[in-house]
């Protein structure tokens, strides 16, 4: 545990297995007063993490205790409906007496697990207009099936179906009578949500700033171009001095992270349409395209990465820089528009 500023605790929960299962920063939000602090994001539900997060949150009671300050936690706000936000919190509430805050769009998201995975369904919606052999629906069905398995034995996922408090996506909260501005971030997902307290200068920031890695972006509810534009928002809150993401370490320089964030995406952008050229006139693939972008990469950063290009893909697509053809394997394959 960490006190990273002034009454905000860091707590992390070790994760496993590298980019499976990252570890997760839960953060403890006192506030001055002491009597009605806020956790951010409920991380994993597995029952040893759960117990682990309940342990470090009593010794820092007993922390304030001991300086005979006032400490009680009150609620639990998530940022976004992936697993290793949301999974630990019915536990928590059990165990903490603590209120689950959701936003309307999250709380959609997580109330059945239909809706759930919806957003990770990923599938080009070209393809899907054709009719897809036996192998591959069946193959798709036990992607889901396994994807569920996964997620429920390593991250101990657990669905919402009764949060407490509905929350707008733009709102304020006090925390201990510290004014917070809750606003909506898509990008990373389309229901993420950022807290941010000006006279401070704290940025919460979810998974769409990291310290050392660049967030994960893909089909279906990732957006490029709001993931730009909201990098962009973010660089422009006043006395912005710190942020803190789900993942990785404090950002003491965040503007200079925006920054890099925003050039990282535009080499990126342009590798990209220039990959397409260089395969003019066979049409280049998605998988082609991730190889030669992150060559000598493992497989499964291959397969992290591919969401980021096939959102890369369509944003040069609508913005007529290429276009795309399906082939007789049902493959879509990218061509460079000649002016
Ligand atoms: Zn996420």
């Amino acid at each position: 545990m960490e006190e990273v500023l002034t009454d905000i605790f860091l707590i992390k929960e070790k994760g496993a297995w590298g980019a499976y299962k990252p570890t997760q920063n839960i953060y403890i939000l006192v506030g001055t007063g002491g009597n009605d602090g806020l956790i951010y994001d409920a991380g994993y539900g597995n029952k040893k993490t759960v117990k682990y997060l309940v342990a470090q949150i009593n010794k820092l009671r007993n922390f304030f205790k001991e300086k005979n300050k006032e400490f009680n936690l009150s609620r639990l706000l998530v940022s976004h409906a992936h697993p290793d936000h949301f999974s630990g919190a019915i536990k928590l509430r059990k165990y903490l007496g603590i209120k689950i805050i959701l936003t309307e769009k999250t709380a959609r998201k997580l109330s059945d697990i239909k809706y759930f995975s919806q957003n990770f369904e990923a599938s080009n919606e070209k393809v899907l207009k054709k009719k897809k052999s036996w192998f591959k629906r069946f193959k798709g069905y036990f992607l889901t099936q396994f994807g569920h398995f996964f997620f429920k034995r390593v991250y101990g996922l657990t669905l919402i179906k009764n949060p407490d408090i509905i929350i707008p996506e733009n709102c304020e909260i006090l925390i201990n009578g510290e004014k917070w501005k809750i606003f909506p971030s898509p990008g990373h997902s389309s229901d993420h949500i950022s807290l941010y307290n000006e006279k401070k200068g704290v940025l919460f920031s979810g998974d769409n700033v990291l310290s050392s890695i660049t967030t994960w972006l893909g089909p279906p509810d990732s957006n490029l171009e709001d993931y730009i534009s909201w990098v962009k928002e973010i660089s422009n809150l006043p006395n912005l001095k710190l942020i803190l993401g789900a993942h990785g370490s404090v950002i003491k320089d965040p503007r200079q992270r925006l920054k890099e964030i925003l050039e990282h995406r535009e080499d990126r952008t342009k590798q990209i349409e220039e990959l397409v050229m260089k395969n003019n006139e066979n049409g280049a693939t998605v998988t082609a395209i991730t190889k030669e972008l992150y060559p000598g990469e493992s497989r499964m950063k291959h397969r992290m990465a591919k969401g980021y290009v096939v959102l890369t893909l369509r944003y040069l697509e609508k913005n007529q820089k290429i276009y795309s053809k399906i082939d007789k394997k049902s493959k879509i394959k990218y061509f460079p528009i000649r002016s």
